[in-house]
């Protein structure tokens, strides 16, 4: 396989594995091991054909170099608030990195300096997303500027200005104006069709979603008649992709309004009837259930790096659904709840990591857990 080099791996911090790819895979395998040996058979992992270039969103800051006299656009050097100046990053979308390396070009013409440029790219559909971040609501010039990047770049659809008056870690602000296109894209996994917006959280790999989803969706076992319940939905996508397949009812839970609002929209877009989301801590929530003796076929889990709550384990086992499908971002937490949830009556009958961000020290697992 072609092993690239990357010129920026020490001050950028993006990256934490500075080994060839198939290296990177036994190291991940290991840790799988490791921590998750105990539980059962680790199957080998889902790694990435071409792991370059994976990111369908891509970040920059803007900032001026006194030093040289120039604009610079790229990323904070570890920990710090000096800009490392980057054109094209490795795990990032090439076209994104051309986009942001025009606009910096731009802005120079413009007279005006961006705090921060977005950009998300929807890879099945190609329809583009540049949200432009400014501390203040004035954009001098911008339907001139607008039009000055779509004819470098007519590829974009749609542009937004956002404003972020203030000086944290989050890149947008809450304050957005379209000024070209529908202020959203659309993309597509898995079949279904999901609207991406500037704020709105989308997996940022989708080759190796559609891997891990896939995973998913086979361990659940879907037959037809299935009701499924999806805790931590995010914006919707395994509940969407489960009642296109097989889930005969679905239930969504999750926490973050503007995430269930996505969910409602995305289950809309794509003509599901069958399926409902509930904006709720999924503890709070599934302790209800359990108290209410509903009954759920199988219960669909996707914390945060947290991992889960020992409340919401004993929810599960009270349910006690013939299949438990736990898909988790950090393998730490997910061996501690596995701890707990196997003392209650359920055994991980399949374990598969998959590589979701290639070079970066991350690992996704999916776990089958089913009774006795
Ligand atoms: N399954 C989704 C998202 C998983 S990310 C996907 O594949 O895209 C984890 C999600 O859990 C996030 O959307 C986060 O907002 C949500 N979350 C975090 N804490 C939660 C809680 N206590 N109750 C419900 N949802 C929570």
């Amino acid at each position: 396989m072609e092993i690239k080099v990357c010129k920026h791996y020490k001050k950028c911090g993006g990256c934490q594995l500075d080994m060839p790819y198939p290296q990177q895979l036994v190291y991940k395998q290991n840790l799988e091991q490791r921590l998750l040996g105990k539980f059962c058979k680790i199957e080998p992992i889902i790694g990435m054909y071409y792991p370059y270039h994976y990111r369908n969103k891509v970040q920059a800051a803007f900032g001026f170099d006194q030093r040289r006299k120039q604009i610079i656009s790229g990323v904070y050097q570890s920990s710090s608030h000096k800009i490392v100046c980057v054109d094209s990053c490795m795990i990032e979308d090439k076209k994104a990195d051309e986009i942001i390396v025009s606009v910096r070009k731009l802005v120079r013409d413009f007279r005006f300096l961006p705090r921060h440029v977005l950009v998300k790219r929807g890879f099945s559909t190609n329809e583009i997303m540049v949200v432009v971040v400014t501390d203040s609501p004035i954009f001098p010039a911008k339907h001139n500027f607008v039009k000055a990047l779509l004819k470098l770049h007519p590829e974009i659809t749609t542009i937004i200005h956002n404003i972020n008056p203030y000086d944290t870690s989050l890149v947008l602000g809450e304050r957005e104006t379209v000024l070209y296109g529908k202020g959203y894209i659309e993309d597509r996994l898995m079949g279904c069709t999901f609207r991406i917006s500037a704020r709105s959280f989308y997996q940022i790999n989708p080759t190796q979603t559609e891997k891990l989803y896939g995973t998913a969706i086979e361990y659940a076992g879907l037959t037809g008649n299935e009701s499924f319940f999806d805790a931590y939905c995010g914006t919707g996508t395994i509940g969407i992709i489960a009642a296109k397949n097989g889930a005969k009812s679905v239930l969504g839970v999750e926490l973050n309004k503007d995430a269930v609002k996505d969910a409602i929209s995305n289950a809309k877009r794509n003509q599901i009837e069958n399926i409902r989301f509930t904006c709720a801590d999924a503890t709070e929530y599934i302790l209800g259930m359990a108290a209410a003796k509903e009954s759920v076929d199988v219960i669909m889990m996707d914390p945060p790096r947290a991992g889960s709550t020992e409340e919401f384990l004993d929810a599960v086992a009270k349910l006690a659904p013939p299949r438990v499908v736990y898909v988790s971002c950090n393998p730490e937490t997910l061996a501690r709840d596995l701890q707990y949830i196997t003392k209650k009556g359920y055994k991980a009958k399949k374990i598969q990591p998959v590589d979701m961000f290639p070079h970066t020290a991350h690992v996704e697992t999916v776990v089958l857990l089913s009774k006795g």
